[in-house]
C-alpha cells in the first residue's frame, strides 16, 4: 500500500515552523501498521499544491494533506483540490452552524471570512473539528484518473494547527483508514520507554534473550533520543500479539527499573501518576535546571495533587535564604557540590513538608568549568523518608539539552525512589 503525505505551508520551507506533522503522522500510522512511502513539503502556492497532489494521486492509495484549510487568503488547499478533481463546492449548513457556535461559545464576533470553511467539495466526508473551525475532509477519488483505470484513492485533508490535526486524526482518520484499508494480517506494535541506560546497553541486554522470538518473526527496533531509549516490538499475523507480549515481558524483566513506561508515556506523567497513587508529594529546589524540572512536572494534568513547590535558587544567597544552605558549606565545597546539593534537597524538604525533595546544582557551561569540575558537572540530591542520596553526573551538552537531560535524571531519581519500575 502506498501512502503519501503532503505538508503544505510556506512557513515550513522558510524554516519558521518545524514540520512536526511529518513525524507525528508517520509515527501514528506506522504504529498501526501503515508505513508512509513518501512525504513532501510544499509552499502554499496553487501550482505547488496542485502539482504535489496530482503526482501523489498518480501513485498512492492514501494521500494525506496538512494545512491550508483556514479562512485566510493563503488557505487554498480545499479549493485547489476541489478544482483539480472537478468537484463543485457547496456550503454545508451544519458546518456554518458549527462555526457560528464556535465563535458564540467564545464570545467572539464571527469574522465573515471564516464562513469559507463551511464550503465542502461534492462527495467529501466531513471530519469534525471540535478544536477549531475548519473541518477536515476525506474524499474517495474513484475512478482515480491520475492513476489509471479501475484504481481508487482516498484523499484526506487535515488542518494545520497540531491541536486540531491530532485529535481529528485519532478520532476520525484512523477509523476511516482501518476500514478502507484493512491490513492483510494482524499487526501488533508496542514500545517500551527506558531512561538511564544507553542504546547499546539496551541492545546488549535484550537482543540475545529475544533471539528465539526474532527468529520467529518478531521485529526489534531501538530508537535513542536525548535522555531516553525506546525499544519497539513489531510482529505480524496470528501469533503477533503473543510474540510481542512475550518480548515485552522478557525485556521488562531484564531492563528492570530502567523501563519507565510504554507508548506515549513521559517520565513526568508516570511520576505524577506514581506519586498520586502513593499519596506522596514532591518539592524541587533547582539551580542549574532553572525551573525546568518544575515546568515538566506542571505540564502534567493533575500535578497539583503531588507537586508542592519549586524553588529556583540560582545564587548562593538564594540557596541560603530560601533553603537554609550553610555559608560554610558553600565556602568549603562550592555551589556545585555534593554537599550543597544535599543541603538544598534537605532544606526544601524541611521547608515544604514534601515527601520527597529533589535538588539540582551544576555547571551548564559553556564557561565556568574547572579541571576538578568540568562543564557539565551536575549533582542531583533527593531527600526522602529513607534519607538523602546524591547522584553525580557529567552532562556535556549545550545549555538547553543540559537542562533537559539533568531534569530527566532528576525525575528518574524520584521515580525510582518512589518505587517506579518495580
Ligand atoms: P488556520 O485555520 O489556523 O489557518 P490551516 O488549516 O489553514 O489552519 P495553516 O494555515 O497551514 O493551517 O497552518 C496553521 C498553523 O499550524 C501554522 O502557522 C503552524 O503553526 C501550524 N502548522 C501548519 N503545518 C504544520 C506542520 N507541518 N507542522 C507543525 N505545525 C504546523
Ligand atoms: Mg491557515
Amino acid at each position: 500500500m502506498n501512502i503519501e503525505l503532503i505538508n503544505t505551508g510556506s512557513e515550513l520551507l522558510l524554516g519558521r515552523v518545524l514540520n512536526t506533522h511529518q513525524q507525528w503522522l508517520c509515527r501514528q500510522l506506522a504504529d498501526r501498521g501503515y508505513v508512509v512511502t513518501r512525504q513532501v513539503a510544499v509552499a502554499d502556492t496553487g501550482a505547488d499544491i496542485q502539482q504535489a497532489v496530482r503526482e501523489a494521486l498518480g501513485r498512492a492509495d492514501l494521500i494525506i494533506t496538512t494545512g491550508g484549510l483556514g479562512p485566510t487568503s493563503d488557505d487554498i488547499t480545499r479549493d485547489l483540490i476541489a478544482q483539480l478533481l472537478g468537484c463543485p463546492l457547496h456550503e454545508d449548513a451544519g458546518m456554518v452552524a458549527h462555526i457560528e457556535q464556535f465563535f458564540a461559545g467564545r464570545h467572539r464576533v464571527m469574522p465573515p471570512s471564516t464562513r469559507v470553511q463551511a464550503m465542502i467539495p461534492a462527495g467529501a466526508v466531513i471530519l469534525p473539528n471540535p478544536n477549531g473551525t475548519a473541518p477536515g475532509l476525506a474524499m474517495t477519488v474513484a475512478p482515480n484518473a491520475f492513476r489509471g483505470a479501475g484504481r481508487r484513492s482516498l484523499l484526506v485533508m487535515l488542518p494545520g494547527p497540531p491541536r486540531e490535526l491530532r485529535p481529528m486524526f485519532t478520532d476520525s482518520v484512523v477509523p476511516l483508514v482501518t476500514r478502507e484499508f484493512p491490513l492483510a494480517d494482524e499487526f501488533v506494535c508496542r514500545t517500551l520507554k527506558t531512561t538511564g541506560i544507553g542504546e547499546s546497553v539496551v541492545e546488549e541486554t535484550v537482543a540475545g534473550p529475544l533471539k528465539a522470538l526474532t527468529d520467529t518473526g518478531l521485529e526489534l527496533g531501538y530508537c535513542a533520543r536525548t535522555g531516553e531509549v525506546d525499544l519497539r516490538f513489531v510482529a505480524h499475523g496470528m501469533k503477533g500479539a503473543a510474540l510481542v507480549a512475550e518480548a515485552a515481558t522478557i525485556s521488562r524483566r531484564l531492563l528492570g527499573a530502567a523501563v519507565y513506561g510504554e507508548g506515549d508515556d513521559q517520565i513526568e506523567s508516570v511520576l505524577v501518576q506514581l506519586l498520586t497513587a502513593r499519596g506522596e508529594t514532591l518539592a524541587v529546589a533547582e539551580s542549574c535546571t532553572g525551573g525546568f524540572v518544575a515546568n515538566r512536572i506542571t505540564n502534567v494534568p493533575g500535578a497539583s495533587a503531588v507537586f508542592l513547590a519549586g524553588l529556583v535558587t540560582y545564587s548562593n544567597a538564594a540557596k541560603q535564604t530560601f533553603l537554609g544552605v550553610r555559608e560554610e558549606t558553600l565556602a568549603a565545597h562550592g555551589a556545585v557540590s555534593e554537599a550543597v546539593a544535599r543541603e538544598m534537597a534537605e532544606g526544601a524538604r524541611q521547608r515544604t513538608g514534601a515527601t520527597y525533595a529533589l535538588a539540582t546544582t551544576g555547571i551548564a557551561g559553556p564557561t565556568g568549568g574547572t579541571p576538578g569540575k568540568p562543564v557539565g558537572t551536575v549533582f542531583l540530591a533527593l531527600a526522602g523518608p529513607r534519607g538523602t542520596s546524591v547522584l553525580a553526573r557529567v552532562n556535556r551538552y549545550e545549555r538547553e539539552t543540559f537542562k533537559f537531560v539533568t531534569a530527566q535524571q532528576g525525575l528518574d531519581l524520584v521515580r525510582r525512589e518512589a518505587g517506579g519500575g518495580k
